[in-house]
């Protein structure tokens, strides 16, 4: 069950079902292969971070379209399963469901997103309403997590002056500012390209070796590694990641953001040990209480 009272983690985003074949190989155009396993998974980066988030124990609403079909419904079993409230789904069609969340949804849920702890919003919804949602919450003074994935060369500037974290991977940083990024110094000269462009703190991702922080408050990039794992899986770490920030954002508040980096690293590197992306999140209990 939902607890009661606002959300402390509202995201506005993308709910997608994955329908995953495991082959030896990708097929050439035309061929038809064998492929030795088939599942339905649950995806979209704001439905995973949101379930990560709320695996973690904090209160989440999640604000989404779905479609009026079998995987929308089971999506939706699949929040309530998470304890996670949902926003009002109007629900029209399949594919394009993400792409229909407008103004006057993220005006009926504009109670929760001004008083939430901290927002998440990324880019597989409209672009124009994850900035809505992102202004909507700055102004509020909730902190605004933003994920550009995927990223888009053509960002909206406005996305960066909203942005208290600005969370990417290494892809999304090379799209976004035009540099490759191979090890944790490329990483810094990214952070300090997108400072300049208005984030307040801009944290990098980098598989296996964690991620590159960098603020307005502390100019000078801080490599904060992961611990060595043996990754099964790593699809949807990121969305770990920033499902899990969000977490230790709103619900510890006093905590550094490196302290706080550290922490969601860990999350990050416990989801990497198992398949799946949902599947793979760890639920609190399965955790080593020192992290809460
Ligand atoms: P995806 O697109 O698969 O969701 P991503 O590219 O957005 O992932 P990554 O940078 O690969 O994100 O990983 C996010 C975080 O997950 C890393 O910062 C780290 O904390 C953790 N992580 C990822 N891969 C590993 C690994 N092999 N070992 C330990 N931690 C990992």
């Amino acid at each position: 069950m939902a607890a009661a009272g606002p959300a402390e983690v509202v995201v506005v985003g993308s709910c997608m079902t994955d329908l995953v074949s495991l082959t030896t190989r990708l097929p050439k155009a035309g061929e038809t292969i064998h492929g030795h396993k088939f599942f339905i998974g649950f995806g979209g980066k704001g439905a995973n971070q949101c379930i990560q988030a709320a695996r973690l124990g904090a209160k989440t609403l999640m604000i989404c379209k779905v479609g009026k079909d079998s995987f929308g419904n089971d999506y939706i079993e699949n929040f309530k399963r998470n304890g996670i409230s949902t926003g009002q789904n109007v629900i029209v069609i399949v594919a394009g469901a993400n792409l229909l969340l407008d103004s006057e949804d993220l005006k009926r849920a504009a109670n929760a997103i001004c008083k939430a702890k901290v927002i998440i919003c990324q880019l597989e919804i409209t672009p124009a309403i994850s900035l809505e949602a992102l202004k909507m919450a700055y102004s509020n003074g909730v902190k605004t997590l933003f994920n550009p994935a995927p990223a888009h060369a053509e960002l909206d500037p406005q996305f960066y002056t909203h942005s208290d974290i600005f969370c990417c991977n290494e892809s999304e940083a090379e799209i976004l500012t035009g540099i490759p990024v191979g090890s944790p110094e490329d990483a810094g000269k990214v952070g300090l390209v997108l400072l300049e462009r208005g984030c307040k703190l801009v944290i990098v991702t980098l598989g296996a070796e964690g991620c590159v922080m960098i603020s307005v408050d502390e100019p000078i990039p801080k490599h904060v590694p992961a611990g060595k794992v043996r990754a099964v899986d790593t699809t949807g770490a990121g969305d770990s990641f920033v499902g899990a920030l969000a977490f230790f954002m709103a619900c510890y508040p006093n905590l550094s953001m490196e302290e706080v980096i550290r922490k969601s690293n860990f999350i990050a590197s416990v989801s990497v040990q198992a398949s799946g992306t949902q599947s793979s999140y760890p639920y609190r209990k399965d955790l080593p209480q020192d992290l809460f």
